[in-house]
C-alpha cells in the first residue's frame, strides 16, 4: 500500500488527553441505517466533552457530503491496486463539536440511500471491495497523514465494515492501540475464498488467527484478533455472546480472548431525545407535566389516521424487520390484542419487503387499531416514542438497544423481552419493583407470542386499574440517566488499558 502523503513527526504520547479515531460505516445524521450511527455520533462527542480529542471518520456517501458542515479537501490518497484517487475531506459534525472526515470515494460510496443495499434491498455485490478500501485508508489515518497533521493514539473500529483496518495496522511501521467495538455480532462481513484472493491480503492471513472462518473471509474477526481491546455495548450481551445460543459461531473465540473482552452500555444523546425541548413533538412535556404527553398521543393518533381516543392504550413499535426484532412476535398476538377495541398499535418500520406487506396488510383490515407507516422517518419515530403509551420491543436479542432508552426518557414504558441491552436498561415490573417504585418497564422472558401477550396484558391491567402506578412507573423511567458520559468514561478506560497493553 503507499499513500502520496507521508507520516508527521507527532508530539510524544500525553496521557490526559487522548486523541482518538473513531471509524464507522454510519453516523447520525449524515447516514443512519441503525443504532450504529447513534453511537458513532455521540461518543466521540462525549469524548471531546470530557477533554479528549475525539475525531471521526466515515464514507463519503453522497448524504453525507451534503450535510458535513465547512468541508475543506485535505489532498489525495492513492492506494495501490485502485484506479482512482480518493480525496480526504475534513469537516464538521452538522449538530456536535466533532471533526468529521469523509473518505471520498465516488467509485465505491457514491451512491444514494442505504450504505450496504442497493434500492431493491439487496447487498452491494462490491462491499468487501467498498470496506476494504475504507480500511486501507483508515488504517493510513491511524498511522498518521501529513494531511491530517494528526495521529490518534487510539483507533476505535466499530462493526464488520472496519474490522480489517486493526489487522492492516498489525504489520504496520507503527500503529496506535486498537479497540473495536461490537454493535451487533449476527453481522459479520463473512465473503468467500475468492474475495479474499482478489482483495490481495496477505495469504498468511487464510488461518484462523487471522481472518478465516469456517473457509470464508470474515471481516469482523480481524477486528477481534487484532486489537488490544474488544467491546460489545452491553453487558449482559457480552455475556451471551459467550455462549453458543448467542455467539453466532464466534463464542470461542470471544471466550477465548478472555479479559481483553468486556461490554460497556450505549448512552443516548439527551440533546436530540428530550420530551421537555424536542422540536420534532406536537407538545413538550416533562415528569412534571406528565399530561401533557396526552396532546402528542391525539396528534400521533390524528397523524396515523387511527380515531384520536384519550383513552385508547396505544401501543408503539419502531425498527428494522429483521427476524431479531421479533416483529412477527406482535404480529400474531394482534388478533387477541385487538378484540378490545380500546387497544391500538403504531408500527413505523422498513425492513424485509413481505414483513412490510404484512404490516400494510394488517393495517388495511383494522384501520380503527393498527397505524402502519412503512419508510424511515426520524421525525416520526420522536412523536410515536411522544404518543404512546406503551412501547414494544419484543427482540430476539439485542446487543444494546435504544429505542427502550428513548421509551424511559419519554415516559412510553417499554415492554420488553429479557435479553441483552434491554436486561440491563429496564427494572421490570415486578410486584416487588412496583413497591418499591423501582420498575420503569415490562419484562418478559421468553420470545414467545405467549409470553409477549402477558406482559402486554401485564401492563395494560396497569394502565386501566391503576393510573397513578402508571404514572409512577412512566415517570420513574424518565428519571433514569443513560447519558454518555458516564459511558464515554469507561471507553477512556478502555481506552487506556488498550494503550497499556499495545501489541
Ligand atoms: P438497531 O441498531 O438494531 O437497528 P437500535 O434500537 O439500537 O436497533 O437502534 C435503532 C435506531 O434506529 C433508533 O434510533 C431508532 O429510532 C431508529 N430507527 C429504526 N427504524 C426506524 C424507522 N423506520 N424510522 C425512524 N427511525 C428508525
Amino acid at each position: 500500500m503507499e499513500s502520496s502523503l507521508s507520516p508527521l513527526d507527532f508530539p510524544a504520547f500525553e496521557p490526559k488527553c487522548l486523541r482518538i479515531l473513531v471509524a464507522s460505516s454510519e453516523a447520525h445524521p449524515l447516514i443512519k441505517t441503525g443504532g450504529l450511527a447513534d453511537v458513532a455520533a455521540s461518543l466521540p462527542a462525549a469524548l471531546r466533552q470530557l477533554g479528549h480529542d475525539a475525531r471521526l471518520v466515515i464514507p463519503g456517501y453522497p448524504l453525507a457530503l451534503r450535510q458535513l458542515r465547512e468541508p475543506k479537501p485535505l489532498g489525495e490518497i492513492r492506494l495501490q491496486g485502485y484506479r482512482s484517487a480518493i480525496r480526504l475531506i475534513e469537516g464538521r459534525h452538522p449538530d456536535h463539536d466533532l471533526p468529521v472526515y469523509l473518505v471520498d470515494a465516488p467509485e465505491y460510496f457514491a451512491r444514494e440511500g442505504n450504505p450496504y443495499c442497493d434500492p431493491t434491498g439487496r447487498d452491494w455485490g462490491d462491499n468487501p471491495d467498498r470496506f476494504m478500501l475504507f480500511c486501507r485508508v483508515l488504517a493510513l489515518m491511524a498511522q498518521g497523514l501529513s494531511a491530517l497533521g494528526w495521529r490518534p493514539d487510539v483507533f476505535h473500529g466499530n462493526d464488520w465494515q472496519t474490522g480489517p483496518a486493526p489487522t492492516l495496522l498489525q504489520d504496520a511501521p507503527w500503529s496506535p492501540a486498537r479497540v473495536f467495538t461490537i454493535h451487533n455480532l449476527a453481522y459479520q462481513g463473512l465473503f468467500d475464498r475468492a474475495t479474499f484472493d482478489r482483495l490481495e491480503l496477505p495469504s498468511a492471513l487464510w488461518n484462523l488467527a487471522g481472518l478465516e472462518f469456517h473457509q470464508r473471509l470474515s471481516f469482523i474477526k480481524g477486528g477481534i484478533v487484532f486489537s488490544e481491546r474488544v467491546n460489545t455495548v452491553s453487558p449482559t450481551y457480552a455475556e451471551e455472546v459467550r455462549t453458543v445460543r448467542f455467539g453466532c459461531g464466534l463464542d470461542g473465540l470471544l471466550r477465548q480472548i478472555g479479559h481483553r473482552f468486556s461490554g460497556i452500555l450505549n448512552g443516548i444523546d439527551y440533546q436530540v431525545w428530550n420530551p421537555a425541548a424536542d422540536p420534532l413533538i406536537f407538545q413538550n412535556y416533562d415528569a412534571e407535566r406528565f399530561g401533557l404527553k396526552t396532546e402528542n398521543k391525539l396528534d400521533i393518533q390524528r397523524e396515523l389516521g387511527l380515531p384520536r381516543s384519550e383513552d385508547a392504550f396505544v401501543l408503539g413499535y419502531i425498527g428494522r424487520l429483521v427476524e431479531q426484532k421479533g416483529v412477527d412476535l406482535i404480529q400474531a398476538i394482534l388478533p387477541e390484542l385487538l378484540q378490545d377495541p380500546r387497544v391500538q398499535i403504531m408500527i413505523l418500520a422498513a425492513g424485509e419487503r413481505r414483513s412490510e406487506q404484512a404490516l400494510l396488510e394488517l393495517a388495511g383490515a383494522n384501520p380503527r387499531q393498527i397505524g402502519v407507516h412503512i419508510g424511515y422517518d426520524e421525525a416520526r419515530a420522536h412523536r410515536i416514542e411522544a404518543g404512546c403509551d406503551a412501547f414494544l420491543m419484543p427482540s430476539r436479542f439485542e446487543p444494546c438497544g435504544l429505542n427502550q432508552i428513548y421509551s424511559l426518557r419519554y415516559g412510553t414504558p417499554p415492554i420488553v423481552h429479557r435479553t441483552g441491552g434491554l436486561v440491563d436498561t429496564v427494572v421490570p415490573a415486578t410486584a416487588e419493583n412496583l413497591a418499591k417504585g423501582t420498575a420503569t418497564g415490562f419484562v418478559f422472558d421468553e420470545p414467545t407470542p405467549r409470553a409477549l401477550l402477558g406482559a402486554v396484558r401485564w401492563a395494560m391491567q396497569i394502565y386501566r386499574d391503576d393510573p397513578e402506578g402508571w404514572r409512577r412507573l412512566a415517570i420513574t423511567g424518565m428519571a433514569q440517566d443513560f447519558s454518555w458520559e458516564s459511558s464515554a468514561r469507561r471507553y477512556i478506560d478502555l481506552y487506556h488499558e488498550a494503550i497499556a497493553d499495545r501489541m
